[in-house]
This record gives C-alpha cells, sequence and structure tokens, in this order.
C-alpha cells in the first residue's frame, strides 16, 4: 500500500511498491487533495488502487530520476512495507521495454517508414532518442489527445500500445474510492463503539 508523505518543500508525494519496484509518484494539488478528502492523513497509508486512479487522470505521476527526487528522502524508501495489494498492480502502465515506471512517456518512432508507437521510461528512451517523432508524458496523454494524434498521424493507427492506452484511460476506478470511504466511516464507527464512555471522563 503506498505512502502518503510530506515532501520538504510542501506538498506531497505519494511512494508505493509496484510489482517489488519502489515509485515515487508526484501528485497534483488536485490529486493531494481528492487524497486528503477520502480521509488519508499524511504519514499513512492507502488502497493502490486510488493512487492508480490519480495516475490514470494525470493527478500522480513519476518524474525524471535525476530531477525533484534530491528534496525527498531516499534513505528512508524501504523503510516501509509498501506492498500487500498486489490485485492493483496490473492498474499501472509501466515501460514497455524494462517494465520499469520512472517518467514514462508515450513515443512515436518511424523505422523503414512505419510509424510505431510504445511507452517507455526514462532510461530506455535515453538509448533511442534521436529516433523519436513524438514523446509525450503520460500523465498528459488523454483519449481525445490520443484521437488527435492519431488523425495528425503523429500516433499509428490500430497500435496495440495505443489500444491498451485507451483501455487504461477508460479504466473508471471510482468503486475504489467509495469502497475505501465505505471501509473508513466503519472503522470510525468500530474505533467509537470500542471507546470507553466519553462521560465517565467528567
Ligand atoms: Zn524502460
Amino acid at each position: 500500500m503506498p505512502l502518503l508523505q510530506p515532501k520538504p518543500n510542501g506538498g506531497y508525494c505519494a511512494k508505493a511498491t509496484i510489482k517489488g519496484v519502489a515509485v515515487t509518484f508526484h501528485l497534483t494539488p488536485l490529486g493531494q487533495k481528492r487524497l486528503l478528502d477520502a480521509g488519508i492523513q499524511p504519514g499513512t497509508k492507502f488502497p493502490l488502487a486510488l493512487l492508480a486512479d490519480l495516475a490514470r487522470q494525470g493527478h500522480a505521476w513519476t518524474p525524471p530520476s535525476t530531477a525533484e527526487k534530491t528534496g525527498l528522502n531516499w534513505a528512508q524508501q524501504f523503510d516501509f512495507n509498501l506492498s500487500g495489494d498486489e490485485s492493483a498492480e496490473p492498474l499501472f502502465v509501466c515501460c514497455a521495454d524494462c517494465n520499469g515506471y520512472d517518467d514514462l512517456h508515450l513515443t512515436a518512432s518511424k523505422s523503414k517508414r512505419a510509424l510505431a508507437a510504445r511507452v517507455l521510461c526514462e532510461h530506455c528512451r535515453g538509448k533511442l532518442l534521436e529516433r523519436f517523432t513524438l514523446s509525450v508524458p503520460l500523465s498528459l496523454v488523454t483519449l481525445p489527445a490520443l484521437s488527435q494524434m492519431e488523425a495528425q498521424g503523429k500516433l499509428p493507427m490500430e497500435n496495440p500500445a495505443v489500444r491498451l492506452l485507451r483501455q487504461w484511460l477508460t479504466n473508471d476506478l471510482s468503486t475504489e474510492w467509495e469502497k475505501f470511504r465505505k471501509l473508513t466511516a466503519q472503522r470510525q464507527a468500530g474505533l467509537r463503539l470500542d471507546l470507553p464512555g466519553e462521560l465517565s471522563l467528567d
């Protein structure tokens, strides 16, 4: 389960383990607000599916490995047990080459006049930089943007990677938020029952 953690310079990030890989997601102000509004306190863990939903909507993203991470305490990265949410792990898009999560982009490249599209991480893009005709951060990819890029010939039509991205973007996870809200309400109700009568403290 990911951990909502305050950043040294303000705001929050979410630290997660996905398929054994430690990943830190940055959050837009709206992404942070949705987590806080759902009752998730800074320094506590929350369901991975909620982070997957924020990533799908572009409100959680993985920064480049060199930039912005310096302010975070990476030594503490493995101090927390963040696994145990395996069922939500396939809800995240990963690099087509190395299965990594760092700074993912939707890319297009041309070889022998045919256009190919793939989602690639920062490291794998670095190996192929000169061949790209398109490289868009995954957090900026939306359903209308995919259709526009296809219509403009910037993405190949009927491409398997684009088809998968379309499915991913359509995968509404609002039921997961609802489930979490109900669980939190139940837990709070349970806690109230467990507490000794507050009147006796007077
Ligand atoms: Zn990669």
